[in-house]
């Protein structure tokens, strides 16, 4: 099947893009990468009138570093950010889940923004950014306005964006001395995970977040199992006490997914530097 007619528009810069998304009211939609829309135009899941294209956009690619912190234009590929292009990313764990991402023409083309904006529970970004506590950057007609990413996606691919609104920038922490593991669980490289974990503690002596993903919805953080573990090296950290975790966080999954998703935590943990319990 091929994607239903619809008009294509560039935009030159973010202005430019807001007025037509406006323009085009409820029928127009942003592509960036087309990596995800496009496969949902040619399945006609998605048939809007007008395509607002970002591939031409003058910015939105730009790594800025601030304070502990750097901001990721939206347009960032997933490879600029594997390759390491700015200094700031070249130590940064993003480049490692950036290049588990599909395949290189993959990657070459897809965006941070579209990722996150997309919403596939199983995407890697949504996991890992929400783990490291990422801040997205909003801009709409109305203004420009701040927001984390955990809330942010509501349901699969169902985010909280206004129709109106653009994903300008992405804040996270700049990981100098942050600890940080990261597994995802695939039949082939190259595929969407079937179960994922990320565990991250964004400077010494700062609370770790642990979080599952690949699952129905957002990602699901692990708030109570995260207090229970202390510090790497000061806490036993058996398989059997992270299924447990996991299984009663998806009492509604069965006991393969349970597995699945603690071997990935315990891969992720040993990462991140706690000792390796395979009982
Ligand atoms: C074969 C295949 C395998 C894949 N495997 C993986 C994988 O293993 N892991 C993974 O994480 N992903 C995977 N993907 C998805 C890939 O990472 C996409 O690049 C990404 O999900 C979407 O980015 P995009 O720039 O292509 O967005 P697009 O496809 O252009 O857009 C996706 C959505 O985001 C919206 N959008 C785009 N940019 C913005 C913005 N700046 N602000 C607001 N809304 C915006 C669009 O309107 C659309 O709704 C795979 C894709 C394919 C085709």
């Amino acid at each position: 099947m091929k994607a239903a007619a619809f008009e294509h528009q560039g935009a030159a810069d973010v202005q430019e893009a807001l007025r037509l998304l406006a323009a085009g009211g409820g029928r127009a939609k942003l592509i960036a990468g087309g990596q995800s829309l496009g496969p949902m135009l040619n399945l006609r899941l998605s048939r809007p009138q007008v395509l607002v294209d970002l591939a031409n956009l003058a910015g939105l690619t730009s790594v800025e570093v601030q304070g502990q912190e750097l901001v990721l234009g939206a347009r960032l590929t997933h490879a600029s950010i594997e390759d390491g292009r700015h200094p700031a990313l070249a130590a940064h764990p993003m480049r490692q889940v950036a290049a588990g991402i599909a395949y290189r023409a993959i990657r070459n083309k897809g965006t941070l923004g579209g990722s996150l904006a997309h919403a596939d529970p199983a995407a890697d970004w949504v996991l890992a950014l929400v783990v490291m506590g990422a801040v997205l950057r909003l801009q709409s007609p109305h203004g420009v306005r701040e927001r984390p990413l955990e809330g942010f996606m509501q349901a699969a691919y169902t985010t909280e964006l206004a129709q109106d609104e653009l994903i300008t920038a992405v804040r996270v922490p700049a990981m100098a001395q942050g600890r940080w593991g990261y597994y995802k669980f695939c039949r082939k490289p190259g595929e969407f995970a079937d179960a994922s974990a990320a565990v991250c503690q964004v400077a010494p002596g700062a609370p770790w977040r642990l979080a599952l993903g690949a699952l129905d919805g957002p990602p699901l953080l692990l708030a109570a199992l995260a207090q229970e573990l202390g510090e790497p090296g000061t806490a036993t950290l058996a398989l059997s006490r992270l299924r447990e975790a996991v299984a009663a966080a998806l009492p509604e999954r069965d006991p393969i997914d349970h597995q699945l998703h603690a071997v990935c935590l315990a891969r992720a943990l040993e990462q991140a530097g706690w000792p390796a319990r395979t009982a």
